[in-house]
């Protein structure tokens, strides 16, 4: 006899108690306070439930779902692929930024401006003076920087 059967078997030889009108229920997880069954009702899940003199109370710990509106049954099938999760690290960045020597910030792209003279100037502290002179580059360091090595 394997394990179906066995509850099978049980099954058919117990029957499952109905609590009756007048009969004395013990409610309440500690206390067992006792009530008396006066009716019965559905919840909104159509499981049932038994009235007291003292509350309503559900006969069953779970919900029977042969008993459940078909609109209230969740026939979702849950996806069986399995996610490996994302892994998150942290990557720290250095990046060298140019200083103005005037004002100490860090000079943004378009605060520089170079004069007919290819002296630079941070555009904020232009009235103190260049900061740097811009060396034209030769037809060699171009033709290097191209990789043009000939
Ligand atoms: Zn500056």
């Amino acid at each position: 006899m394997n394990a179906y059967q066995l509850v099978c078997t049980i099954l058919n030889e117990v029957k499952i108690p109905i609590p009756e009108i007048g009969d004395v229920i013990l409610k309440g997880k500690w206390r067992n306070s006792p009530a008396t069954v006066t009716g019965y009702k559905n919840d909104s899940n159509h499981q049932p439930q038994v009235r007291t003199n003292k509350g309503v109370y559900s006969l069953y710990k779970f919900r029977l779902q042969k008993l459940m509106p078909k609109s209230k049954i969740n026939t979702d099938v849950k996806e069986s692929v399995e996610v490996t999760p994302l892994l998150k690290r942290f990557k720290i960045s250095k990046r060298e930024i140019e200083v103005c020597p005037h004002c100490f910030q860090e000079i943004g792209e378009k605060e520089v401006y170079v004069d007919s003279k290819n002296y630079m100037y941070h555009r904020p502290c232009i009235n103190r003076g260049p900061i740097k002179k811009i060396e034209p580059i030769s037809k060699k360091e171009i033709q290097s920087l191209l990789g043009w090595n000939h």
